[in-house]
């Protein structure tokens, strides 16, 4: 029987959010994206999607109780009892053992590596559907229809704030300093697989199918 605690590791643009959508579909089971979350509730404008947006487009951090409160919310969800993929949580180590106090034991955490030059290539030129939240990329799969999404027909797709050089640079270093010593943690528990994150989407999706078996 495939695993079905789950996380996905990895620096930004590594490709966890699309793997994370295919397992999902596949396992049948939540898809949990802070990320995602925290853009909703910007979209809102509720308070807390107003504080985490001064982080956000800095490429900074969302301080850990905050994003803690959301998650331990959305793990509480009737859908999660069985299984679910977190993606872009936990970043730091309060987080992770904020997970372990919450009493959940992951059962595989999938470590997709992607070196440096890679993410800044491809978050360089990434685009997003302000509607359905699906990812292109200027150069490497670009919409059919020039600035409209295949998947729901929105027109004007747009650039991260956060997807700007800066902010890459920004958000890579808090991955080396604050999230990457996460894979000694989850190594340390046996849950660590890694995954090649460089190579084609379908030989990445192969890797990440095996490592739930
Ligand atoms: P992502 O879509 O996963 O790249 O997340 C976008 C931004 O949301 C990050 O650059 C952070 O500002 C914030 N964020 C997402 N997940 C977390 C997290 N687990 N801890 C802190 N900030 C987060």
């Amino acid at each position: 029987m495939a695993k079905r605690k789950l996380m996905m590791l990895g620096p930004p643009g590594a490709g966890k959010g699309t793997q994370a959508k295919l397992l999902s579909e596949r396992l049948s089971i939540p898809h949990v994206s802070t990320g995602d979350m925290l853009r909703e509730a910007r979209r809102k404008g509720t308070p807390m999607g107003q504080e985490a947006a001064r982080y956000m487009d800095g490429g900074q951090l969302v301080p850990d109780e905050v994003v803690i409160g959301i998650v331990r919310e959305r793990l509480a969800e009737e859908d999660a009892q069985a299984g679910f993929i977190l993606d872009g949580f936990p970043r730091t180590r309060p987080q992770a053992e904020s997970l372990d106090a919450m009493g959940i034991v992951l059962e595989a955490v999938l470590n997709v590596r992607v070196s440096d030059d890679e993410v800044v290539r491809r978050l360089g030129g990434r685009l997003s559907c302000p509607a359905c939240g699906r990812v292109y990329h200027e150069a490497f799969s670009p919409p059919t229809v020039s600035d409209t999404c295949d998947t729901c027909g929105h027109l004007g797709l747009i650039k991260r704030e956060d997807d700007r050089p800066e902010a890459i640079r920004e958000r890579l270093k808090g991955y080396w300093a604050q999230t990457n010593p996460l894979v000694e943690y989850y190594e340390s528990k046996g849950v660590l697989v890694d995954v090649d994150g460089e190579r084609e989407p379908v030989d990445v999706e192969r890797q990440v199918v095996d490592a739930v078996q």
